[in-house]
């Protein structure tokens, strides 16, 4: 017997939840359930997390959590309880797969069948954000090397274990050369341990497009928190079944198994949601926990039952289905189907004993690491970025100079055009001009002369190489 925390949620939560639990107990599941409170009550009692101390000790003590959609209330203050659990619990990896139930659930694209990796802690999800001036506002982007080996050798032993032919890449390293390039470089470094399975890259944009205009092509998908996010809600969209589909959070201790849709309050405690999401996330559990045997029959008895046009009110067309049901009838209908398999879907058979292989991330040695320079940004209300280089030309120190200055990342000075747009920040570069390594001392001096010319300086970054390469980006027409 497995013990895992459930949480019914809000809305049709406690409907689909029960609906779920009936479904997979009637399958064999070997499940012992802890029952925790998340969501809309635990806010409105003035937890603003949606969720109390005693229930994580639950979740952390049973590493395993089920969870049912939860409203979160309008207004500000409330933090996202998804996004809380997944970093406080280290679960990097979401996998949400989006297949196609063509004929008998509506899609443009019958042959679908892809499973999205997502990066699941990192990119613009690290919420570090703050307004330095007048006019700008900055989110910080935060990849880190740990982050893409985990989530990319996760998507390869997912396609190993369940046999997939294919893991493709999607990220912008065309434009993102250091963050998206570390995500693009540890794919290439990690795909060349497993010959055996296909691997490419494509930059987002057309990916995007192409998967949205041709799915099949695409067997698994491996990308950035964002990219994902986006890209995950399209592919179940077009799989024709965003109502369908459930997905998994795991991590290196804990995991947490979902649907993807919401609460939908207006359809709550009237029998009609489809349980279908929850199901689907449960089936994923079973299957982390080992529990093949019972995923399987639950999965297929769950196609089955679409198959012979059981349909709830949101799938349900005159013509496919055969019967309107509500959730209580569609699990019954379920239950009532297992050990069959159905005969135009693709029937499952989840190997028995398939473990994903994740190593615990090896530190590598520290490169060696020298500092060449410093931006400086600066908050200045002028617009003739000549007049800012002249002002920026009084600092320095006998190895750093001025050597370029942006607005937005676009190279203004030397020779910039009068074209540019430029708002009120700006980015002073100083390098040493042979590349010689320079001390943090020279850096105190640099923010010392702006204190004393009266330059309002608003953040600052090294400039850095390792191991003798190039860590920093060139200004866009340097
Ligand atoms: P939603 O997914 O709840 O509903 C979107 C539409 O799909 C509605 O028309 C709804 O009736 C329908 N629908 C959703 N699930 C269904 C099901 N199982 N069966 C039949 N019809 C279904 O999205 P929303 O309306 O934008 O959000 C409602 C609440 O859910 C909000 O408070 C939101 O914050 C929350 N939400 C929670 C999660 C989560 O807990 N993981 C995810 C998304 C939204």
């Amino acid at each position: 017997m497995q013990r895992i925390t459930i949480a019914k949620g809000d809305g049709i939560g406690p409907e689909i939840m029960d609906a779920t639990l009936e479904i997979i107990k009637a399958a064999g599941a070997q499940l012992e359930y802890d029952e925790i409170e998340v969501g809309e009550k635990v806010y409105l009692s003035g937890n603003t997390s949606g969720i109390a101390k005693e229930s994580w000790d639950t979740i952390i003590k049973n590493k395993v959590f089920l969870k049912a959609p939860i409203t979160t209330p309008q207004g500000g203050g409330y933090k996202s309880l998804n996004v809380t659990t997944r970093k406080f619990l280290g679960l990097y990896s979401n996998v949400r797969p989006c297949v196609s139930l063509y004929p008998f659930v509506e899609t443009k694209h019958p042959k679908m069948d892809i499973v999205i990796v997502r990066e699941n802690e990192e990119d613009l999800y690290a919420g570090i954000e703050h307004q330095q001036t007048d006019e700008v506002v900055q989110c910080l982007k935060i990849i880190s090397r740990p982050g893409c080996e985990k989530i990319i050798r996760y998507a390869f032993e997912y396609a190993k274990v369940y046999g997939r032919k294919k893991v493709t890449c999607f990220t912008k390293d065309n434009i993102m050369k250091q963050s998206d390039g570390l995500f693009h470089q540890v794919f290439d470094e990690i795909a060349a341990e497993y010959p055996e399975i296909e691997n490419e890259h494509w930059i987002i944009d057309i990916g995007a497009a192409k998967m949205a205009d041709t799915p099949e092509v695409f067997d698994v998908i491996v990308t950035l928190n964002l990219y994902g996010d986006v890209l995950s809600d399209i592919a179940a969209q077009i799989a024709g079944s965003v109502g369908l589909a459930g997905s998994s959070n795991i991590g290196e201790e804990c995991s947490m198994f979902e649907a993807i849709h919401g609460s939908a309050p207006r359809r709550a405690g009237q029998n009609m949601a489809n349980p279908s999401g929850l199901l689907q996330g449960a089936v994923l559990m079973l299957n982390h926990l080992g529990q093949t045997e019972v995923a399987t029959k639950v999965q297929n008895a769950w196609l089955k039952t679409l198959e012979d046009g059981i349909h709830t009110y949101d799938i349900f067309k005159e013509g496919v289905s055969t019967q309107k049901v509500g959730t209580k009838e569609f699990a019954q209908a379920v239950i009532a189907n297992l050990g069959q398999s159905p005969k135009q879907l693709n029937a499952v058979d989840y190997q028995k004993g398939q473990v994903l292989n994740l190593p615990k991330y090896k530190k590598r040695p520290q490169a060696k690491k020298e500092l060449i320079g410093h931006d400086i940004f600066v908050h200045w209300n002028g617009t003739n970025a000549d007049e800012l280089a002249a002002k920026m030309n009084k600092i320095g120190t006998s190895n750093l100079k001025l050597n370029m200055i942006t607005n937005r990342g676009i190279k203004v000075w030397p020779e910039g055009f009068s074209q540019t747009f430029c708002t009120d920040h700006w980015r002073c570069r100083f390098k040493s001009e042979d590349g010689k390594a320079i001390s943090k001392d020279e850096i105190i001096s640099l923010l010392q002369q702006c204190i004393e010319n009266e330059i309002d300086t608003i953040k600052t970054e090294n400039l850095y190489m390792f191991d003798g390469k190039m860590a920093f980006s060139l200004g866009q027409g340097q």
